[in-house]
């Protein structure tokens, strides 16, 4: 046990009033107000420090010091009941050489009683994490109801306790006069789970963990709320017994309660010696995720139940039983920082940096926090104290700050330590815009074609059969090409030659020149291939068919005002209501199955200069697509429009959608590439723009004439 050792006893003294004063209030949070602030873990380790100091000093031991007592006084708000046999703690062990000694004290305690090197038999059992709770039967009907309090008195808790289902009001079989049952009042996982999901829906305060949740929910000064929660019990033992014979054993005492119709747990086993308590220590370690409660260690008794009165009781427990715990699942570290993570598929996450901590068998320096939100919910700041969960295997987690240990807000200590974390603006990896979808937790990059977190992601994506299509190009590969530094974005894949990809690992000759080939040949592709592969989000097969199948090039689509298209998709459809109504005939809907979801998408991607500059090396290294089949020998086959003004009888999406279903595109601003800009009334800029450049200027009729519609 670790205590700092004090040459001075008045310095030991007063650690050892600072101990107590700590431990008396984490005990009335715990124990009374059913809500802790610190892990168990926590507590464990003053409790330990003090008991050393204590041991060390025995003249500092205080007759009221927490060490030499059980929980805490029972709330004034219940009926006092004093138990007639004292409901004790249990001594703790943390490693292996402690229960030995156990086992070692025991057995010298029980001398003779014991023949030669016989191992001593235990009972051992599971330490359910709940709450102590004794009920006491006469001739066989539930009476009384009480909790451990202080170990001498309780607190009387009948009427809640007689709403509990999983606890009978009537014994079974040939019950005695009178018999007091002692067990654990626990509530399990998934309904401890489902009780905080309905606290959180009903805006309420949620409980921190299964046992805290199972006392609150027993005490209660209203049964009608612990009705409702489901609670359970599992008896481990008997306190006053009269009328019957009590068995012999404590197994063979566990199996009569049963017999009576109590729950018992399940996994109760008869051993001898204390290897066999270790290996059952370790058995059930590793069960212990699995189980449907929380246990936080096992307990082992000496089997013979005449000879606990043997081997008697120290201060707060007997000596007859010890508590084996397992590693703490939870501790109270430093949130040191909060940094960001950019993910293969471009989500940004924030991940919590720790000062080191030993909590649940390994040391924990980071955790995910998963979103902002969470950290918003949670209420983290950076440099707060925190508790960290690590539960088996499951990934250590930041459950909570300790607010206790907060400094007072608005105080110089609070600005100098405390502060608040803002989601960057900017994806840290490759400084191309973040963005949050509505109705979505995450930041995304948007930068998918340029950024280095991405790239194996992208490079896959991109040589994907339904978009590139290029051979060969595997994980393993992309590994390599990206590590190696060869391949930076996939318009370098152009750049590469046989001779380095045959030095490559798992690469011959033959294998580098069919890659070579294959990655040659995907230079000629289809528009919609090409839109599959630049990996917009929300851009799949579908999608790329249909603006393929609309815009005929990709610069129009990079022009493209998607918020005004999908402005005058909602004018279209508004109409088209209008029409519906009056059994009029519809206008076509432009882009169908593209909602704003995806426009906005497209919108942020193609406004990524990054992502152009990713688009315009392609082009350069020779990719190449050409026009869809439905467009080759349309009227405006490769003519590019700009709209400007007010048409006579044409609203500028129904001349859109005439320019593009005849095979020319749209875009949003005059260049020295546009064909044509179709002007009408108060033409502003654009015409402007037009003049200069020497762009022709046709308006609607004209525009009618060469698509061989006539004017009105
Ligand atoms: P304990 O919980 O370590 O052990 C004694 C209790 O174990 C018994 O009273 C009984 O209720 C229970 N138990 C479960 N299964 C059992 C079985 N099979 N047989 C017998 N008993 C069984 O001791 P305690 O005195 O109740 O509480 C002390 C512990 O509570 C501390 O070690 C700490 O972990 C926790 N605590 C935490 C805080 C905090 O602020 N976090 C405060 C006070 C106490």
């Amino acid at each position: 046990m670790t205590s700092p050792a004090f040459g001075n006893p008045a310095d030991a003294l007063a650690r050892a009033r600072e101990l107590r004063a700590l431990i008396e209030r984490w005990n009335h949070e715990y124990y009374v107000l059913d809500a802790p602030t610190v892990p168990d873990a926590e507590y464990d380790r003053a409790f330990r420090e003090l008991q050393a100091l204590e041991a060390e000093h025995p003249d500092a031991i205080a007759a009221d010091s927490p060490t030499q007592r059980v929980g805490a006084a029972p709330a004034a708000a219940f009926g006092a009941v004093r138990h007639a046999i004292p409901m004790l703690s249990l001594n703790n062990a943390f490693d292996d050489d402690e229960v030995l000694a156990f086992d070692r004290r025991a057995r010298e305690l029980l001398g003779d009683l014991l023949t030669g090197d016989e191992p001593l038999e235990y009972c051992a059992e599971l330490k359910y994490d709940g709450l102590a709770l004794s009920l006491r039967y006469e001739q066989g009907r539930l009476v009384s109801a009480a909790t451990r309090g202080d170990g001498a008195t309780g607190e009387d808790v009948t009427a809640n306790v007689r709403t509990i289902r999983a606890i009978p009001l009537r014994l079974q079989g040939q019950a005695p006069a009178l018999l007091e049952v002692r067990g654990e009042a626990l509530l399990f996982r998934a309904d401890f789970e489902r009780l905080n999901a309905r606290q959180r829906a009903a805006g309420e305060r949620e409980f921190v963990n299964p046992r805290n949740a199972a006392a609150g929910s027993l005490r209660q000064l209203d049964p009608a709320v612990t009705a409702a929660r489901p609670l359970r019990f599992l008896a481990y033992g008997v306190g006053e017994l009269d009328g019957g014979r009590e068995p012999d054993t404590h197994s063979a005492l566990l199996e009569w309660l049963l017999a009576l119709g109590l729950p018992v747990g399940s996994q109760h086993r008869v051993l001898r010696g204390a290897q066999a308590l270790l290996s059952f220590y370790r058995e059930i370690q590793a069960q212990r995720q699995a189980l449907p409660y929380e246990i936080d260690g096992v307990v082992y008794k000496v089997n013979r139940i005449a000879w606990h009165e043997t081997l008697g009781f120290v201060a707060r427990a007997p000596r007859f039983a010890l508590a084996h715990k397992f590693p703490a699942e939870e501790a109270v570290t430093d949130l040191l920082d909060i940094e960001i993570q950019v993910g293969r598929t471009g989500v940004l996450t924030p991940v919590a940096r720790l000062r080191p901590v030993f909590v649940g068998g390994t040391t924990v320096s980071n955790a995910t926090l998963h979103n902002e939100d969470e950290i918003r919910r949670k209420g983290l700041l950076i440099g707060d104290a925190v508790v960290v969960r690590r539960a088996g295997d499951v990934i250590p987690e930041v459950l909570r700050p300790v607010l206790e240990r907060r400094p007072a807000q608005g105080s110089g200590e609070f600005a100098s330590r405390l502060r608040v974390f803002e989601m960057p603006r900017s994806c840290p990896v490759c400084g191309s815009a973040v963005v949050r979808e509505e109705g979505e937790a995450a930041w995304r990059c948007v930068g998918g074609l340029y950024c280095s977190a991405q790239r194996k992601q992208a490079l896959l994506h991109f040589a994907q059969r339904r978009a590139m299509d290029i051979e060969g190009l595997g994980e393993r590969l992309v590994d390599q090409l990206v590590e190696g530094g060869l391949v930076r974005t996939p318009a370098d894949l152009y750049r590469l030659d046989a001779a380095t990809l045959a030095g490559l690992e798992r690469m011959g000759e033959k294998s580098a020149a069919r890659l070579i080939a294959a990655i040659e040949r995907s230079r000629q592709t289809t528009l919609e291939r090409f839109l599959v592969a630049l990996g917009i989000r929300h851009v799949g097969e579908e999608v790329a068919r249909q603006l393929a199948a609309e815009y005929h090039d990709l610069d129009p689509l990079i022009a493209e005002d998607w918020a005004a298209r999908q402005a005058a998709k909602t004018e279209v459809q508004k109409e088209n209501a209008r029409r519906r109504s009056r059994a009029q005939e519809l206008l076509p809907v432009p882009l169908e199955g593209v909602g704003p979801e995806i426009t906005d998408s497209l919108q942020r991607f193609f406004a990524e200069p990054h992502n152009r500059q990713v688009i315009a090396e392609l082009r350069e290294a020779g990719v190449r697509w050409d026009a869809p089949r439905a467009a080759q020998g349309a009227l405006l086959a490769g003519a590019s429009f700009v709209l400007t003004g007010t048409l006579p009888t044409l609203s500028r999406e129904q001349a859109a959608q005439r320019i593009r279903s005849h095979g020319g595109s749209v875009s949003a601003s005059v260049s020295r590439r546009t064909t044509w800009v179709l002007a009408g009334e108060a033409a502003g800029s654009k015409l402007d723009k037009a003049r200069e450049l020497g762009v022709p200027v046709i308006d609607e009729p004209e525009f009618l004439r060469m698509i061989g519609e006539e004017p009105e």
